[in-house]
């Protein structure tokens, strides 16, 4: 990064190094402006400072030109303004992107934007690595290692805009990389706000969605918060089967965490819980199992997302065949269920769901 111009006038051990200043990205906009107030300085200029961040992408305190000289300067002391380094990015045949990410502690993780008719999404991590063991996972498998900041969220966005084909731009936001979001609840609710936030990058409500495992108590906590979709990662419609995949089933089981969904306000045929069920051969694919999806969903306003199974070498599922497939969709659109089946995209560049940061953990290990 490029020293803004202010601090090089001063001495070479006053500087403060990137380490010790904050990073901005870390305050959502109503923050910021208490962060300014508290420093004495002009609390209205945080929507200005947020514009250059998001809006233009600006992170040269230099070039925000409609700030005063002084200010820049004592903003450049302050705080830092980048907290990620985009290294690789691959291109898959079918159009996705995956690039990685480097943090200033030098962990690595990875965001994928996935280009569709109209939209282009971006996926984002919340942690590197997850404590949570989903059996099928490769995120999984790796381990925790530690959250991330809402700086080190909100620069996935920033570094991968840097990735977008010409002309294109990012749509909407899913957290669904690697890492379980509401176990990392205040960060991903602060990176929530500056995505929606009108002088930041302005994403309306429903182009946000965040994903978990089922950490029951937080859900709640989560949708009072910030206005997103919910995805919930089923998998399962036996407690005897998600504890094996989805291993936090064992803390909140089935009957809590759809009791928890059914509380929810404001849930509604336009405004469902997302489900998302990855089918795998033999384990949660039958017709049997599909009829009980369907009765545990009753009174939930639902879209069912079903994913056949990523396989890769940390887990030993595969998908079922295409057959199998549509009959368990067949079963719950004929009970009235909104359901999507889709392959996931990238699986050639070890993009799709469940296998991110897979290679680079192989490479170093
Ligand atoms: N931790 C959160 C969000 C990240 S995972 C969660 O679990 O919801 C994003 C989605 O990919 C989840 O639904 C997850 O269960 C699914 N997934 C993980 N591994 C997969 C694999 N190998 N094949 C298909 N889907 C997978
Ligand atoms: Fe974590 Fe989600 Fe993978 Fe489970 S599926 S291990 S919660 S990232």
């Amino acid at each position: 990064m490029r020293i803004p111009t202010p601090t090089r006038l001063m001495p070479e051990d006053a500087r403060p190094s990137s380490h010790e200043r904050e990073n901005i990205k870390n305050f959502a906009p109503d923050a910021l402006r208490e962060r300014l107030g508290r420093e004495g300085l002009p609390k209205y200029r945080a929507d200005q400072i947020v514009g250059w961040l998001y809006a233009r992408g600006v992170e040269d305190w230099d070039e925000m030109t409609d700030l005063a000289a002084p200010l820049r300067v004592r903003l450049a002391e302050l705080f830092d303004t980048r907290a990620l380094d985009l290294g690789e990015v691959q291109h898959s045949v079918d159009g996705t992107i995956k690039g990685t990410l480097r943090t200033r502690d030098g962990a690595v993780l990875e965001a994928v934007l996935i280009p569709e008719e109209g939209r282009m999404t971006l996926c984002v991590s919340t942690q590197v690595g997850c404590p949570l063991a989903c059996s099928f996972c490769a995120t999984g498998a790796m381990g925790f290692t530690r959250n991330l900041s809402t700086a080190e969220i909100l620069d996935q966005v920033c570094r991968m805009r840097e990735a977008l084909p010409e002309g294109r731009s990012i749509t909407n936001i899913v957290f669904m990389g690697m890492g379980e979001p509401l176990l990392n609840l205040p960060n991903v609710v602060s990176a929530v706000k500056t995505l929606q936030h009108p002088k930041a990058f302005g994403m309306a409500p429903r182009r946000v969605t965040v994903s978990t495992s089922g950490i029951v108590p937080r859900i709640a906590e989560l949708v009072e918060q910030v206005p997103v979709n919910l995805a919930v990662s089923l998998h399962a419609a036996t407690d005897e089967v998600r504890d094996i995949l989805v291993p936090i089933n064992k803390k909140f089981p089935l009957d809590e965490l759809l009791g928890a969904l059914k509380a929810l306000p404001r849930l509604s045929r336009r405004h469902p819980v997302f489900f998302e069920y990855t089918l795998m051969e033999g384990v949660n694919d039958s017709e049997e199992d599909a009829r009980q999806l369907v009765k545990r969903l009753e009174g939930i306003p639902s879209k069912v997302n079903l994913i056949p199974m990523n396989p890769h070498d940390d887990a030993p599922y595969q998908p079922p065949s295409a057959e199998v497939a549509s009959r368990f969709m067949g079963i719950l659109v004929k009970a009235g269920l909104v359901c999507t089946l889709r392959r996931s995209r990238g699986s050639d560049i070890d993009a799709a769901c469940g296998q991110l940061a897979l290679r680079e953990r192989r490479a170093s290990s």
